[in-house]
């Protein structure tokens, strides 16, 4: 039996070994120079808006939505095909999730889709970068401009990805990113927000902790730790390299796939994708090919679990793209440390069952 090859791995070696061992030889275990420093690298490398960290990228939306004063009532926009996460973070707020469908191009929010779901009591779009290509968002800001809408970025699955040549996060007002253990870059768990205004900074610190506050007003306890912020700060000074080598496999998937019955994702040069995820759109149902790849040990999902519309318990119906992602479309083996031969296989492997 050859060996399995897994769906993703983080990218860890002695740099970031050597510099978290300091801080716990040190025992500077919870926040302090290391996130300020993590938070300062990365606002650096994106246009110098504020960069506040957090635990994880759901305790980044819940935030961001605080901050931004939404709450009872409140409707926000969320595409049905994402990461259940923004789910349940609408309804920590107890804010009303607006389900809408995608585009199959990016995966993202359908604009008509969109156009129509915006109503009185809408306040914010939720926009996700899906698989690491960005979204449509000269067109998306435009329609949240008009209707006076927040516009969020989900930069979970896309940091470092450029949309006209500027990164993404530096679009919407507020944006948000992840580092859990299958992301781009990895804290373990952790997640940034980044934004242009100083205020709503200034707001997203004060709620990320708890101690030493004048008043009892709600906060978390959602910091990232030093140790974390320090593996941070070394992982993204590989993310170059690691996009580079991401985009290096999607092109071979890209030339061993293009020319079967299948479709292989669709490159613009304007929003080029970063490859968080490779998905193959085959012409019939995936259940087949997803279990005799797995059988193989070669690892594939598909792109989401679950959509949101299904655990709303919508009707399929209105989201005929969505339903086509789910059924078609499958997640194939893409992170650094995949090593050519294990490229190989996985397309050997997927061709004899195209
Ligand atoms: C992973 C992910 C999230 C949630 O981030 P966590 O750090 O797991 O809370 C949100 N949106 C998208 C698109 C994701 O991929």
């Amino acid at each position: 039996m050859p060996s399995i090859i897994s769906h993703s791995k983080p990218t860890i070696d002695e740099k970031e070994f050597t510099s978290m061992d300091r801080y716990l030889q040190r025992g500077e275990l919870t926040m302090g120079a290391a996130v300020e420093a993590f938070e300062n690298a990365f606002s650096k490398r994106h246009e110098g808006r504020h960069a506040v960290a957090v635990n994880s990228g759901s305790s980044a939306l819940h935030l961001s939505l605080l901050a931004l004063d939404i709450g009872p009532g409140d409707e926000v926009i969320l595409p049905s095909y994402v990461c259940a996460a923004l789910l349940n973070v609408a309804w920590y707020i107890r804010a009303r999730p607006r389900i809408v469908d995608i585009d199959l191009d990016d995966f993202s929010l359908s604009l008509q889709a969109l156009t129509r779901a915006v109503g009185r009591r809408t306040r914010a779009i939720v926009v996700p970068h899906m698989f690491g290509k960005p979204a449509k968002l000269a067109e998306i800001r435009a329609i949240a401009k008009e209707r006076r809408l927040t516009l969020i970025e989900d930069c979970a699955q896309a940091v470092g990805a450029t949309y006209g040549n500027r990164l993404v996060g530096t679009f919407g007002v507020l944006s948000f990113f992840s580092f859990y253990s299958t992301k781009v870059i990895t804290t373990g768990h952790g997640g940034m927000v980044l934004t242009s205004s100083k205020a709503l900074a200034r707001r997203l610190m004060d709620l990320r902790s708890y101690d030493k506050k004048p008043s009892t007003r709600l906060r978390f306890n959602y910091s990232m730790t030093d140790f974390q912020a320090v593996m941070g700060t070394v992982q993204l000074k590989k993310l170059a390299s690691f996009i580079r080598r991401r985009r290096a496999i999607a092109r071979r998937y890209t030339q061993a796939f293009a020319p079967l019955n299948v479709e292989v994702p669709i490159e613009d040069p304007h929003r080029p994708s970063i490859y968080y995820r490779y998905i193959l759109t085959l012409p019939r149902d995936n259940g087949p090919f997803l279990k005799a790849m797995n059988e193989q040990g070669i690892c594939c999902t598909k792109g989401v679990y679950r959509p949101l519309h299904r655990y709303l318990g919508l009707s399929s119906r209105r989201f005929p793209n969505t339903e086509d992602a789910m059924r078609l479309g499958v997640s194939l083996p893409i992170y650094p440390t995949l090593t050519d031969a294990e490229c190989r296989r996985v397309i050997d492997a997927a061709k004899a069952l195209l």
